[in-house]
């Protein structure tokens, strides 16, 4: 690489991290450390109004947990004020921005005559053509001016590193604001005075984003400054195709961390949306994602936020969890959710990691394992009704169960192979395929009519257990 890459996440803290930006936060990172750039992190506040202090700590805690470090920043553009003030002036100087001394009133009712006309509104210059004297007066007068920027005819052409060659008229485009009436800049001018004075390279955003190329690019030019590379990343949609938001999905990115998600996992989901290696993988190492990821594989459809699919990638990240790091982040949960408590887990180490072991394929986030495992701790679990219609059928299969106790009792060891043993030669004594007996156990023994192995089942809740569960159902059938 010839070139330093710098990069930036700019979110606006409006609210929290939600799952496109994060994404875009990611696709920079990945971009960033594949190029062995710099990642900078700027905070967008110029709107006083809907900014929140809480909320940018919210945002840097996503990315932290998300494992997207950046290198530079937090800037606050609310600091930055005297260098966007410096831009505008010079814009004003130079006749390429003029004042504007329409006010909110005003403005509406030129919105509205354009509405009328049935055509979209371009602002009419008249502030451009007021005399010197006007001016003065009006300023005199303590009238609020904000600053718009001259739009000069023509069109803006780029290349953009995902749409490639792409051009805007700029008939469709009317004298924006760059400064406004309070003081404050516009996102517009902000953008670009700051992506300049960060030296970015590369500005990777949104599709939002798309239609701003125009005037950033005029803002760019205006003032003299290199363009960057522009990419701009598909947008992320609900399952049905409409905006991803609050009403069909969770959007934070903190919502997922509080379900339970794991963030390796949640990453690597985020990555291939609307992006892929270019092969069938999909379960992708951090070092794989910055190996294989580049801008011109990202594409130019949107993407489909499926959250099935996010669950079925964090049941692979759980499936790969090696045995200590799955205990470490499994028995505070239990703990947490009044399953158990320190001490008992601390004196049944062994016991406690074994049933986390025997859940580990099955449980898709970890938050689920206190209920995949209450059976284990409790025995007032609720029996699956569908289960019981068709595996509690009667005497017969209390008969049965109480039968299996006396065999459970008489054993010596309770090893699984003589579980099994015990299970088969009772099935063959009845003449009666194993799945007859097994099917009632299970629900029995979890109230659940799928899980784990029975054998392992039973083995691990161990002898005293399993009666007492098989008992509480032979009562439960002979009450029915
Ligand atoms: N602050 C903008 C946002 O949150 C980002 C602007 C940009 O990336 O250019 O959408």
């Amino acid at each position: 690489m010839t070139e330093n890459i710098r990069v930036r996440f700019a979110p606006s803290p409006t609210g929290y991290l939600h799952v496109g930006g994060a994404r875009t936060a990611l696709f920079n990172w990945l971009y960033c450390r594949k190029h062995d750039g710099k990642f900078i992190l700027r905070i967008e506040d110029t709107d006083l109004v809907r900014s929140e202090e809480r909320m940018v700590g919210q945002i840097l805690d996503s990315m932290k947990w998300l494992g997207l470090d950046w290198d530079e920043g937090p800037f606050y553009q609310s600091e930055r004020f005297s260098l966007y003030d410096a831009a505008v002036d010079k814009l004003l100087s130079e006749g390429k921005a003029y004042h504007c001394f329409c006010d909110a009133e005003k403005l509406k009712v030129m919105r509205e005559e354009a509405r009328k006309k049935g055509g979209a509104f371009r602002y009419d210059r008249r502030c451009l053509h007021l005399s010197d004297e006007e001016k003065q007066r009006l300023t005199e007068e303590g009238v609020p001016k904000a600053v718009r920027f001259l739009v000069p005819e023509g069109e803006t052409a780029v290349s953009d590193a995902v749409h490639g060659d792409v051009s805007f008229n700029h008939k469709e485009i009317g004298d924006f604001v760059i400064k406004k009436a309070d003081g404050s800049p516009t996102y517009q001018l902000a953008v670009v005075v700051d992506d300049h004075d960060m030296a970015i390279t590369h500005v990777i955003r949104g599709d939002d984003h798309y239609n701003n190329i125009p005037k950033q690019v005029m803002i760019y030019k205006a003032l003299g400054y290199e363009l960057p590379i522009f990419a701009h990343i598909p947008l992320i949609l609900a399952p049905d195709r409409s905006k991803l938001s609050k009403r069909n999905a969770a959007v934070a990115v903190s919502d997922y961390e509080e379900a339970g998600f794991m963030p390796e996992a949640v990453r690597n989901f985020l990555a291939l949306l609307g992006w892929s290696p270019g092969d069938n993988r999909e379960i992708m190492t951090l070092d794989e994602l910055v190996e294989a990821f580049d801008l011109p594989a990202i594409n130019k459809a949107n993407a489909v936020f499926d959250v099935k699919k996010l669950e079925w990638m964090n049941n692979e990240y759980v499936k790969l969890l090696p045995k200590e790091d799955l205990f470490a982040r499994v028995k505070p949960i239990l703990i947490a959710s009044g399953l158990t408590d320190e001490d008992f887990v601390a004196n049944n180490a062994a016991w406690v990691e074994k049933i986390i072991l025997l859940l580990q394929e099955r449980v898709r986030k970890l938050t689920d394992y206190p209920e995949a495992v209450n059976y284990f701790f409790n025995m007032d679990f609720d029996y699956d009704e569908k289960g019981v219609r068709k595996q509690f059928k009667g005497p017969e299969t209390a008969h049965m169960l109480a039968q299996l106790v006396a065999r459970f009792e008489a054993a010596d060891d309770f090893s699984l192979e003589t579980i099994e043993t015990i299970i088969r030669e009772l099935a063959e004594g009845l003449d009666v395929g194993a799945g007859k007996i097994i099917h009632p156990a299970r629900l029995a023994c979890s109230g659940l009519t799928v899980g784990p192995s029975l054998f392992h089942l039973v083995e691990a809740l161990g002898k005293e257990r399993t009666i007492a569960r098989l008992k509480r159902a032979i009562e439960y059938i002979k009450a029915s």
